[in-house]
């Protein structure tokens, strides 16, 4: 019996077409975060499963444990918000789905920098008030530049992939594990994160968000970058530091953003289904650059990915049943 937290429509449905009617895992949905105030709603289940902005900290974890719950089955590939050392000790077991489809987060990302390069969300609302007036539509060209990539695991590798080979960009990219892949990708590693500021003209972000990690953008490395350097995260929130972001677009220099990830969107999610204002300071104003363009956690969201989560978490559910 699994309590599945978080979820949305798209959830019920690849978890409930890929387990099949006869099947022998039984789902509860709950329209609700998994936190200390919700984590009861797991009695009477053997495993939670949930999403990326479910908190599971050590004490979630500790009251998972006292109702008996032995697994958690995520059903996203970052795993930031367990606490694993927690589920170790009360000998809870996790499991997560690693790859279900970096080409969705690849070819998004992609997306999002055309989208701020060539503004086409400002071109958009032009254009349906029927204002077809250029100014400040300037672009550049992607072929030639150079990208940035800070992390080379699935997503990375695949976005430079490309940038490199479709675009024709320069592609460089830091990280503490070097891909053997890379080269064949058209990319190629710089020995530190302050060669990759210097020299990009472009910054993605792919690393996983860490103790190391946090915070891996903030004031000082925004200094190091060009003036005018481009910023995209489709990674996770707590990479930047949302106040030294500001800071770099009201000084101008940085140029544009991308950010389909925030610090604490799990407050932004079902906090309360009737607010539709987000009161986060930071967000809102974010907001206000025209120059920021914003989705709400949606780069994995494919028909493909979403086939790939439900059909893994499924297995993975029988996995540490039988082990
Ligand atoms: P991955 O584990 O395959 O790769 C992560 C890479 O980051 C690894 O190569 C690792 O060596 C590298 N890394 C670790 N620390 C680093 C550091 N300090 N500097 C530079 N690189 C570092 O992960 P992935 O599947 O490519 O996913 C990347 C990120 O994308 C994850 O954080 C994941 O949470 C996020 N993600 C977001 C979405 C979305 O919908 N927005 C969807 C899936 C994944």
């Amino acid at each position: 019996k699994v309590a599945v937290f978080g979820v949305q429509k798209y959830d019920i449905k690849s978890l409930n077409d890929s387990n099949g009617e006869d099947s022998d895992v039984k789902f509860s949905f709950f329209d609700a975060l998994l936190d200390q105030k919700t984590a009861i709603l797991a009695r009477g289940h053997d495993a939670v499963c949930i999403f990326v902005n479910d908190i599971c900290d050590a004490g979630v974890i500790e009251q998972l444990a006292g109702l008996q719950v032995r697994f958690i089955a995520l059903r996203c590939a970052g795993y930031n918000n367990v606490d694993l050392e927690a589920a170790a000790k009360f000998g809870i077991k996790v499991a997560r789905v690693p790859a279900y489809s970096p080409e969705a987060v690849a070819e998004f990302t992609v997306g999002m920098i055309m989208t701020v390069v060539r503004k086409y969300h400002k071109a958009y609302n032009r254009v349906r008030e029927g204002n077809f007036l250029l100014d400040g539509l300037l672009g550049f060209n992607i072929s030639g530049k150079t990208v940035g990539l800070i992390g080379t695991g699935r997503i990375g590798l695949l976005t430079g992939k490309i940038l490199a080979k479709g675009f024709n960009a320069k592609v460089v990219a830091y990280d503490p594990y070097p891909s053997n892949l890379a080269e064949e990708y058209g990319i190629s590693y710089v020995d530190t994160l302050d060669e990759l500021l210097v020299q990009s003209d472009i910054i993605s972000l792919h690393c996983p968000l860490n103790t190391s990690t946090t915070y891996i953008i903030n004031d000082d490395t925004i200094a190091k970058t060009k003036k005018g350097v481009v910023l995209i995260n489709t990674s996770r929130g707590g990479l930047i530091d949302s106040y030294a972001l500001i800071r770099g677009l009201k000084s101008g220099h940085i140029s544009a953003v991308g950010l389909d990830v925030y610090e604490r969107e799990s407050s932004y999610f079902f906090a309360d289904s009737s607010a539709k204002v987000i009161t986060d300071d930071t967000f809102a104003r974010l907001l206000t650059f025209y120059n920021v363009f914003m989705t709400g956690h949606q780069a994995f969201l494919t028909k493909e990915a979403l086939e790939n989560i439900g059909e893994t978490t499924i297995k993975n559910l029988r996995d540490l049943e039988s082990t």
